[in-house]
């Protein structure tokens, strides 16, 4: 069953339909080559024994029931001698017509030769009433015509024709068991036929859809594969490598999404722009791998105080980062910042070329006000940078904070 399994799913269902379609037609052959040999049969038996044995039966009637009687009433003077040859002419025509058509049927070899000494006989017999005939067209008197005769005769065909039905019959008896017989074979044989297809079929069809649901499933594998990866992927496009924070393009996308939120609610919001103090002159001491490993200690300060959900921590460049805060007052927001500038020096990442402390310290440039529809979008990143640009300026390990934003306010 290999080759189902090599076979794409539109070719396993064609296959399938091929192979059912194909079981009904050699059924519907069977079937109809069965009925057939039925007719035949049926056929046989009707017209090879039924009809023969009615026809000889005829045959007798007349023998022993009209041509006697015509005789008698002759012997008796009832009839006239008219009436008398027209209705012996016309028995015997009958007899002789059903005769013709008796004979006209199949006959077996061995029979043959009893049915011409039957017709000879018939023969005979019908010469005599023929005789009887000429005799009344004479104007013989025939009430001396020997019943003893007539009798004898009228036996003696009796008996012959008889042997002849009882033959008929016993080969109709005959025809018939043989066509039973043969007809319980015929149906073992479609049995046995119809068995094999149908099994044949569901064997066949059980691995198509064995094959199909085996397909399914890889195809449902591969789908959350698939899943999987793009969403490593786009976790990926979204995380910077360094640090494993977020970076710059899901900044973009999550700024815009939470100002909106926060204006929607009339809430909080804060941002914060962290930069590393002469982080040039850290790197120009310690060399650019240990500059790396002091931004990953900073993002580890940063990800471990800022653990709500609701918190975005991001590298946006450098060794610039930025903190989105939702729902956080002025107060908290000062603690958080104050927070992150008393972790990051009590990491005590030794920094001999700061001008501000012997350990790496960061400035932070905060802004924290609530957010309505006036706000405008760039406020808060301008103004967080103002604020960072100031803390640089008034001596760095600090954070700076502000909450007016009545001048970048849109003029409605
Ligand atoms: P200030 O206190 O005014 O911020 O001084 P600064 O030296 O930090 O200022 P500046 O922005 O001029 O210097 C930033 C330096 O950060 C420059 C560059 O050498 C360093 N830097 C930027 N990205 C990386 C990085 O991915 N790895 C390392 N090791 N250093 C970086
Ligand atoms: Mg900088
Ligand atoms: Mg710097």
């Amino acid at each position: 069953m290999r080759f189902i399994e090599a076979l794409k799913l539109r070719s396993k269902l064609l296959f399938l339909f091929i192979l059912v379609t194909l079981g009904l037609i050699l059924v519907s052959i069977m079937g109809a080559i069965n009925m057939n040999a039925m007719k035949k049969n049926i056929d046989s038996l009707y017209f090879g024994s039924l009809v023969p044995v009615t026809e000889l039966n005829d045959i007798l009637q007349i023998y022993n029931g009209e041509l006697p009687s015509i005789i008698y009433k002759a012997k008796s003077d009832d009839i006239s001698s008219s009436q008398i040859s027209s209705q012996i002419n016309n028995s015997i025509e009958i007899i002789e017509k059903k005769w013709k058509s008796y004979q006209g049927h199949f006959k077996r070899d061995e029979e043959l030769q009893y049915v011409e000494y039957v017709f000879l006989e018939i023969t005979s017999i019908n010469e005599y009433f023929s005789k009887i005939v000429k005799l009344s067209e004479k104007g013989t008197v025939l009430k001396n015509i020997s019943s003893d005769i007539l009798e004898k005769k009228i036996l003696h065909i009796h008996t012959i024709i008889k042997k002849l039905i009882k033959y008929e019959v016993d080969i109709a008896k005959y025809e018939r068991k043989k066509f039973l017989y043969s007809y319980n074979a015929i149906i073992k044989e479609v049995a046995f036929i119809l068995f094999v297809v149908i099994f044949g079929i569901l064997v066949i069809s059980f691995y198509v859809f064995k094959s199909i649901q085996s397909d399914q499933t890889k195809l449902e594998i591969s789908t959350k594969k698939l899943k999987l990866a793009n969403k490593k992927l786009e976790n990926a496009s979204y995380t910077d490598s360094l640090t494993s924070l977020h970076n710059r393009r899901y900044f973009n996308f999550i700024y815009d999404k939470e100002l909106k939120r926060a204006k929607r609610e009339n809430k909080f919001i804060t941002y914060m722009m962290l930069d590393i103090d002469f982080f040039k002159q850290y790197n120009d001491t310690y060399g650019h791998i240990e500059g790396d490993y002091a931004l990953k200690s900073v993002a580890k300060v940063l990800q471990d105080l800022l653990k709500r959900p609701s918190d975005y921590v991001f590298r946006l460049g450098g060794e610039e980062f930025g903190v989105l805060l939702s729902d956080t007052d002025e107060k908290n927001s000062s603690l958080i910042a104050q927070n992150i500038c008393d972790s990051v020096r009590a990491r005590e990442i030794k920094h001999e070329g700061s001008k501000v402390n012997e350990f790496l310290t960061i400035s932070v440039g905060v802004v924290c006000c609530i957010a309505d529809q006036s706000l405008n979008e760039e406020y808060l990143i301008t103004r967080a940078d103002e604020m960072l640009y100031e803390a640089k300026n008034s001596g760095r390990d600090k954070y700076l904070l502000t909450t007016d934003v009545s001048k970048f306010k849109e003029v409605a």
